[in-house]
């Protein structure tokens, strides 16, 4: 059994990225797993090699600690190219813009995402600065998650045919993600409950690549009194400024707590937090961080 961790180093480590990075250490501990860190530096524009630099002083403070080499997505474009070529026959290049797309978007899509019309798809375009689609199946991906239950996402509806390397040449997360959790063995993926639905186009890229797919669990999202997901600007949750004022117990203790995983908010470190994990206790809703219960 293997676990990961795989964020993205573009700004301070969070209570956020805590939570992922705690969750998915203790489910892959309790199994005798390995835990894996990858650095999510595909975006040469967002990524910073300090961040990453960071966020692993910060996961050791925590006492969160990874097996093994950490592995970057930004060294491993030629093996995404590899795998991209292996999916040829189910893509296209697509030069269409954001604007075009909006524009041809289907009336009902109101709820801020965006469904690829397919207008590229028989366009025949060759060109080496036009993104990479890949054709998706207007059929539903059935998957389980181990909190939200039974998923069946249709991808033809829920965002048509998606992007694998964009004209940039960056390549997308869903490819990359895929690949390597895959090429190092990752059998269980714990992360956020905003990634619930991206499961179902990775799911539909493990199927093509004829990789085994691994078991979701999503968790609930951190939320502030006005029912926002914390986010990267609240400095005040970043792990850097809780080094200042609490030990990492402490912020274990508490995070574990609101998380629903200890009755009080004890300081513990994350080997003594083992015993008392179980995915059961953690909710399906999001949790709320208030002055009285978060870790600030
Ligand atoms: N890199 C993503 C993030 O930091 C997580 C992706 C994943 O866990 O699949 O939000
Ligand atoms: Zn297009």
């Amino acid at each position: 059994m293997t676990g990961r961790f795989a964020p993205s180093p573009t700004g301070e480590m969070h209570l956020g990225n805590v939570l992922a990075a705690l969750l998915s250490w203790l489910s892959a501990k309790q199994q005798g797993g390995a835990w894996r860190l990858r650095i999510e530096d595909l975006d040469p524009q967002r990524s910073r090699q300090e961040y990453a630099d960071r966020l692993m002083r910060d996961l050791e403070w925590l006492g969160l600690l990874w097996d093994g080499e950490v592995i970057y997505q930004s060294q491993r474009t030629d093996i995404y190219d590899q795998y991209l070529r292996q999916l040829q026959a189910y893509t296209y290049f697509c030069t269409c813009t954001r604007n075009e797309i909006l524009a041809a978007q289907a009336p009902h899509e109101s709820d801020g995402r965006i469904v690829y019309p397919g207008t590229c798809r028989n366009r025949h375009i060759q060109s080496a600065k036009a993104a990479i689609r890949l054709i998706v199946p207007n059929e539903n991906i059935e998957y389980d998650d181990r909190i939200y239950g039974h998923q069946s996402v249709n991808l033809a509806t829920h965002c048509g045919d998606f992007i694998l390397r964009r004209s940039d040449g960056v390549f997308a997360y869903q490819l990359a993600v895929v690949v390597d959790d895959a090429l190092s063995g990752v059998t269980e993926i714990v992360r956020g409950r905003d990634l619930l639905l991206s499961a179902a186009q990775q799911l539909y890229l493990y199927r093509l690549l004829d990789f085994t797919p691994p078991t979701y669990c999503h968790h609930p999202l951190l939320i502030n009194e006005q029912g926002q997901r914390l986010c990267k600007r609240d400095q005040s949750l970043a792990v850097s400024a809780m080094r200042t004022r609490y030990t990492a117990p402490e912020v274990i203790g508490r995070l574990a707590h609101i998380a629903g995983l200890i009755p009080e908010p004890v300081p513990l470190t994350p080997e003594q937090l083992l015993p008392q994990f179980a995915w059961s206790k953690v909710p399906a809703h999001d949790i709320t961080v208030t002055n009285q219960n978060n870790a600030i």
